[in-house]
């Protein structure tokens, strides 16, 4: 049972091209800035200080490497969506995030997170879309779920789960969560150590 309480900052990479080819389990956090990424790992690490890590500038485009036991890791990912890059920096590094979750062995599931008020929104289609391509599972996050009361927060958890349907990315699961109402914390960690155990 790998113990997010005591995870450790471990890494920051430029590239994914870096890493070492053999490595234990790791799960993937990606979504666009702002969603509230930095937020949801320190509530499920109950460490501020993994955010601050990640969002030190100049860090926050690596891949920021989390160990939460003995060879298993948390990797968060870049926001994207980030404003005022060259293009040609942005296209660059979406080759290195899609070599990265197509590629990587070790990487177990990808939590990937939306606001819940705004959903599936064109990257995160193409995200979804690369997952199902390199066979990846996803678990989706859907944020800020106190932004809006339970029914329409419920609403919209089964629209998307509905909508993944139609697409036929019923494989895929999602969930509400909240910092603060506390909602989906405990979800989520099971979740990931589903998939850091499966993989043992
Ligand atoms: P990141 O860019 O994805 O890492 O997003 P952050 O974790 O920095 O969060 C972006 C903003 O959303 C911050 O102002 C957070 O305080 C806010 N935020 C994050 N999670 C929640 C949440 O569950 N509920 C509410 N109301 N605000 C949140």
């Amino acid at each position: 049972m790998p113990l997010f309480r005591h995870a450790a900052f471990e890494i920051s990479l430029a590239q994914p091209s870096g890493l070492p080819l053999t490595a234990g389990p790791e799960i993937a956090f990606a979504g666009r800035s702002n969603a509230g990424k930095s937020s949801a790992l320190n509530a499920l690490t109950g460490q501020g200080k993994l955010a601050r890590t990640s969002k030190t500038p100049g860090r926050t485009r690596l891949l920021n490497f989390f160990a939460v036991g003995p060879d298993q890791r948390l990797v968060d990912l870049p926001g994207y969506g980030y404003a005022r890059v060259p293009k040609a920096m942005k296209e660059d590094w979406d080759r290195h995030l899609a070599a990265y979750l197509q590629a990587r062995r070790s990487l177990r599931g990808l939590v990937l997170l939306m606001d819940i008020r705004h959903p599936l929104q064109d990257f995160d289609r193409h995200l979804l879309h690369w997952a199902r391509q390199a066979a990846l599972p996803v678990h989706l996050l859907l944020t800020k779920a106190d932004k809006l009361n339970r029914g329409p927060a419920q609403a919209t958890l089964l629209g998307v789960r509905r909508e993944l349907a139609r697409q036929g990315q019923a494989a895929v699961t999602a969930q509400t969560f909240s910092v603060p109402a506390r909602i989906g914390v405990e979800e989520l960690a099971a979740k990931l150590c589903a998939w850091l155990d499966a993989s043992g």
